[in-house]
């Protein structure tokens, strides 16, 4: 079946009391013994979070989902999943997020970790330690949008006996198979192009295989507890029907600001792995069917004109967060930590869905203040 039927039939529930087309939103904390679902509380599994599950499994070609209140938590129940001096190897440019849980709770609890620029397969390959268990990509990467190659990674993690596991919110399901490119367990924060609309936080693990690492990882959602509400799941799943024809909308879109801000005198650089001139543009090309909605750019005259770029524009809104039908904008460095990587004169640009041409017209105005 194609992805927007998928995105449309998968996770159906029909309640044959009222014939209902959309789902009824369980509140419900408990469930009474002996019911024909299996249902016993709403933290060990909730009908709209089990509808939900089977939708992104589906939707990822996977055997199992597994869902948290947020994408955090859901990279969370994956490294908790490994034990006391095993080691991830991390892209060096991963997820802020990511940084901070990593050197903030889990080295205190032993994993250990190292970082690896994973465009540079011969230093992925150097970097696999004896006690690596799993290899962490994120692709494309935020906010440089850095593309890793999944299928050669996964090569590479393989023969060392080691899991790779991919972050693929910018990409979604639709965009990038990571599964079937040989990821063994793919995540999302379906905060961002899932729900795609802002209103809700939430996060994915989807299995290519049943196993520890599965077992694992739903023994955190249990117990440690970080699970979405009913009401989640369902605005979640609500977004999911129509996400194949917003990513259409995003990328067309994001291709010609891309393009306009690749002429621009007052850009110097545009990070957009759909440009030819990207660095990963091959790649990109071979493991995705579009390049996604998302792109970075640095302007002239340093941290001083990115902020100003970010605070004129007017269809643009100034925040953090990605993926919804609103475009948003913003100057990055300043919300990470100090010793950041990213370039102080980097503005990072989640192309929304109103009309390409009022989007261009804003970021023009914007970029004439400088
Ligand atoms: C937002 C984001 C996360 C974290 O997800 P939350 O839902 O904010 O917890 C992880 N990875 C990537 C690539 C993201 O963009």
């Amino acid at each position: 079946m194609n992805i927007e039927t998928i995105a449309i039939q998968a996770g159906r529930i029909l309640d044959d009391t009222t014939g209902a087309v959309m789902p009824p939103i369980h509140l419900s904390s408990t469930f009474v013994r002996d019911n024909q679902q299996g249902l016993v509380y709403s933290r060990m599994g909730n009908p709209n979070r089990n509808a939900l599950e089977d939708c992104l499994t589906a939707l990822e070609g996977g055997v199992e989902a597994v869902t948290f209140a947020s994408g955090m938590a859901a990279v969370a129940a994956v490294f908790q999943s490994l034990g006391q001096g095993d080691h991830v190897l991390l892209a060096d440019d991963t997820y802020f997020g990511v940084r901070e849980l990593v050197n903030g709770i889990l080295t205190r609890w032993g994993l250990e970790h190292s970082l690896v620029d994973m465009t540079d397969l011969a230093a992925v390959k150097a970097a696999i330690q004896p006690n690596t268990r799993l290899v962490w990509i994120e692709t494309p990467s935020n906010p440089m949008l850095k593309i890793s190659d999944i299928a050669a990674i996964a090569d590479i993690t393989h023969e060392s006996g080691a899991l790779l596991g991919v972050d693929g919110t910018w990409a979604t399901p639709m965009l990038q198979p990571a599964l079937a490119l040989g990821a063994d367990v793919v995540v999302h924060s379906t905060t961002k192009y899932l729900g795609g609309h802002s209103d809700l936080t939430g996060g994915v693990v989807v299995f290519k295989e049943q196993g520890d690492l599965l077992e694992k990882v739903r023994f955190v959602q249990g117990n440690a507890g970080g699970v979405p509400s009913g009401f989640d799941s369902w605005l979640l799943l609500r977004g999911i029907r129509t996400l194949p024809y917003r990513m259409r909308g995003h990328c067309a879109n994001a291709k010609q600001v891309a393009h306009f801000l690749a002429d621009h005198p007052k850009v110097h650089t545009v990070y957009y792995p759909g440009l030819e001139d990207h660095p990963n543009h091959d790649v990109a090309k071979r493991q995705m069917s579009d390049f996604g909605g998302m792109l970075s750019i640095q302007v002239i005259g340093g941290a001083e004109s990115a902020e100003k770029v970010a605070a004129s524009t007017k269809i643009f809104w100034r925040a953090t967060s990605l993926g919804g039908v609103e475009s948003l904008i913003e100057h990055r460095a300043p919300v990470e930590d100090e010793n950041t990587k990213t370039p102080w004169d980097l503005l990072r640009i989640s192309v929304g869905l109103e009309h390409p041409d009022d989007l261009i017209a804003d970021l023009a105005q914007a970029l004439s203040k400088i």
